[in-house]
């Protein structure tokens, strides 16, 4: 199966900021997009490619661009990774945001599942979006959509779960885990 794998935000406008490493969404994703191809190759059956939204003055073009391409790849599904942020250090926790369409779903509770295993932090929950931030992500392409924030940037207890390149490598792997028990 093919499995896209969109970073959120872009190289111009790059999202939220940890501040104990001052990496930003787009930075410190880029990289798990990275680990998440070197680690398919334990997962002979799942084909992986990154794509990379391109600003261009209009987020609701960069976002149909971006699954246009998705789209011409021929994804099974896709995947945009975030990282949640908070003015309170105190909110933390992984979530998903799905579609609310029933492939969507079973990769998001799959996700949230493989996710929360390899972090280890609060469970917040599948969210259907089909309106607001995050939606036209989960909306655009033709496969199923989930969009994930598996911990708050903002939060010591996020940052001391991600900080690690081990603890970054068991959350690619967790990724390719959930992508095969929802499809494969
Ligand atoms: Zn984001």
């Amino acid at each position: 199966m093919k499995l896209a794998i969109v970073v959120g935000h872009n190289a111009r406008s790059q999202g939220a900021v940890r501040p104990d490493t001052g990496e930003t969404e787009f930075a410190w994703n880029s990289r798990l997009a990275k680990m998440i191809e070197e680690e398919a190759r334990l997962f002979p059956r799942i084909r992986v490619k990154t794509f990379f939204r391109e600003y261009c003055g209009s987020y609701r073009r960069e976002i149909a661009e971006v699954y246009d391409q998705v789209d011409a790849w021929g994804a099974d599904a896709s995947n945009e990774l975030h990282f949640n942020s908070h003015s309170s250090r105190t909110a933390t926790g992984t979530e998903v945001l799905s579609s609310g369409s029933d492939a969507s779903l079973r990769y998001a509770r799959a996700l949230q599942e493989r996710m929360g295993a390899a972090l280890g932090l609060k469970d917040r929950g599948v969210k259907v979006r089909r309106s607001g931030r995050g939606s036209e992500s989960l909306m655009s392409g033709r496969a199923p959509a989930v969009l994930i924030e598996p911990f708050f940037g903002s939060s010591p207890e996020g940052q001391a779960a991600t900080d690690e390149e081990h603890e970054q490598r068991a959350l690619a792997r967790s990724i390719l885990q959930a992508t095969q028990d929802a499809f494969l």
